[in-house]
């Protein structure tokens, strides 16, 4: 074994390709998607190394147009979720007993796999499969997941190196071990790079793991698992088991084992996990952690001196509600305008975003492609078909829905007096945001109105050019939102300089992209070593009366 101290790389953001036209990137990506677009994968489940095929199949198809099966993928019954957690366990001392600097080797191989040949093939797999366009792809499945990746490492080099104090003729160290039993990994459909991380994160500190993936998702989630297997991740290591949901997660976190949960998803799905851990406590043989990044209705939140930057305002709106057909958990779903602003800014907004093209994603001109599928459609268009008909809303731009080819939802503004509206409070998770307009005399009143009308406290901006206003907002929004921003959209945070998590109804903020995060994922050891033991039994101040 190598007896050198081992220094990781300095890592720096991977920067953004631009695929304008022209460019080679963009003839590379093009052609993959074309080559994956003719093809059609047959994705198996990943346990201990093996493709493992049940013949119960499901289909992916692309949202952008439903006709095309992109995928079929094998689902697993009990007995493939019970030999994935026995694979995780088998795996598992070898893996936690490899030098830290072999178990980062396999995640810097893979940043740099992806910053190279996997880069197209993850990118086209979320194009195709997730309806990203090249730009969401390229910032998310490429930039951000090597960012996890390299960024994740030096964290935990730098924890490696948090030891405690010495004394006198006594050593103390700490160990960091893994946690007792396994992780269970389970991921959303709206980012490649959430799927990427949440196995690998728990599996640097020496983890093993067992993937359930989306199954909205698959064909990136396998891409996924080939770039971890050439970059040299042992069999074993990282187990993906995909199928029905609720069998599969019922029968992991049964198992007595069970050590902890990474998960990325919805509110309720995450209550429903943390509920049966609470249920299966008897039977556990340590206490499992739980990690869970959950839903959010993120805000904008203009001060009145907000209208000398309208431009900035609009913009951060717009592209903050509808990247990636407001898909993202910080996207921008509710904003506050005072009157003052309002009637500049809505001609703006309306003309702004009667501006964006939407489309199939393989056409770069598409500023927006199709929600996920078909449920997510039919929820979105029930908000709309509300928001047509409620008192006191008015729909301003957008609103219709068109599911013919694919799931198209418009970029839709709409209005609402009520700030309590549901259209207000609700996650509604897609290309829809909520205007409400407040008097400009009533700032304070309005923040606190934001800070307490939804469960949520994910993401949110204040626009403003007043000091003293951006300060109120920030004092009063403090809890509101776990990634503030000032003059900016509420999305697009970047590894290493945003860790990104919120609290209340939006999860236990436990910061993807730091070292806090890391720390879910170690049970450490403390050591000590007294290099002059006692030899007396009897203290000195025995020594009389
Ligand atoms: P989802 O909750 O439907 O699915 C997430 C994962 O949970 C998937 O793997 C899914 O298969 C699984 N799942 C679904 N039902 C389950 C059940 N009954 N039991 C166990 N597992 C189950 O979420 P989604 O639609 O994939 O993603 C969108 C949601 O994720 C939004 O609410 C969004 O706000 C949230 N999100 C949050 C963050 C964050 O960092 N806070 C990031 C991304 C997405």
């Amino acid at each position: 074994m190598s007896q050198a101290s081992f220094r990781v790389p300095t890592p720096v953001n991977e920067p953004v390709l631009s695929y304008a036209p022209g460019s080679p990137e963009r003839a590379e990506l093009k052609q993959t998607l074309e080559r994956m677009v003719a093809e059609r994968l047959d994705i198996p489940l990943v346990i201990a190394g093996e493709a493992v095929r049940t013949g119960r199949l499901a289909e992916a198809r692309m949202p952008h147009d439903h006709r095309h099966m992109l995928a079929t993928y094998h689902q697993a019954e009990a007995p493939q979720v019970q030999a994935a957690i026995a694979a995780a366990l088998a795996a598992k001392p070898a893996w936690e007993a490899l030098p830290f600097a072999d178990r980062a080797g396999v995640l810097l191989r893979a940043a740099d796999l992806l910053a190279t040949r996997y880069r197209p093939i993850l990118n086209a797999s979320t194009m195709l499969g997730q309806s990203k366009t090249a730009h969401q792809a390229e910032i998310d499945a490429a930039c951000e997941l090597i960012d996890f990746f390299r960024f994740n490492v030096t964290f935990a080099e730098h924890l490696l190196a948090e030891q405690p104090n010495n004394a006198p003729q006594v050593s103390n160290s700490f160990d960091y071990r893994a946690l007792d039993g396994f992780v269970y990994a389970v991921t959303p459909f709206n980012f490649t790079s959430i799927a990427g991380n949440l196995p690998t994160a728990p599996a640097l500190m020496g983890n093993t793991v067992v993937f359930k993936p989306s199954p909205s998702a698959m064909p990136s989630a396998w891409y996924i698992m080939e770039l971890l297997r050439e970059a040299g991740l042992p069999p074993g290591v990282i187990n993906m088991v995909q199928g029905d949901p609720a069998m599969i997660t019922a029968q992991v976190l049964a198992h007595p084992d069970l050590g902890g949960v990474h998960f990325t998803g919805s509110t309720a799905v995450f209550k429903s996990i943390w509920r049966m851990v609470g249920e299966n406590m008897p039977h556990y043989h340590q206490y499992p952690r739980l990690v869970g990044e959950t839903g959010g209705k993120d805000f904008i939140f203009a001060h009145a001196s907000a209208g000398d930057d309208l431009e900035a305002l609009a913009v951060g709106i717009v592209r903050g509600a509808f990247e990636y057909q407001g898909q993202k958990c910080s996207a921008a779903a509710r904003a506050f305008i005072p009157k003052s602003v309002w009637p500049k800014l809505c001609e703006r907004l309306v003309a702004l975003t009667g501006e964006i093209k939407m489309g199939d994603v393989r056409d770069f001109r598409n500023f927006m492609g199709a929600v996920i599928h078909e449920n997510a459609f039919k929820k979105i268009s029930g908000y709309l078909d509300y928001a047509r008909s409620a008192p006191g809303v008015k729909l301003l731009a957008g609103g219709k829905a068109d599911g013919r080819r694919g799931w198209f939802i418009e970029p839709t503004v709409i209005q609402s007096d009520n700030p309590k509206d549901r259209l207000m409070c609700e996650e509604i998770f897609g290309p829809v945001i909520t205007l409400h307009v407040y008097p400009d005399s009533a700032y304070e009143d309005t923040l606190r109105l934001c800070d307490q009308s939804t469960p949520y406290a994910l993401t949110g901006s204040i626009f403003a050019r007043d000091r003293k206003a951006i300060a109120t907002a920030s004092r009063l929004l403090r809890h509101a939102a776990g990634n503030f921003y000032i003059n900016d959209k509420p999305t697009g945070a970047v590894v290493g300089q945003q860790p990104f998590g919120g609290s209340r109804a939006s999860g236990t903020n436990d910061k993807a992209g730091s070292f806090l995060n890391l720390v879910r994922w170690t049970s450490p050891r403390t050591i000590k070593e007294n290099f002059t033991p006692p030899i007396r039994v009897g203290y000195p101040y025995q020594g009389a009366e």
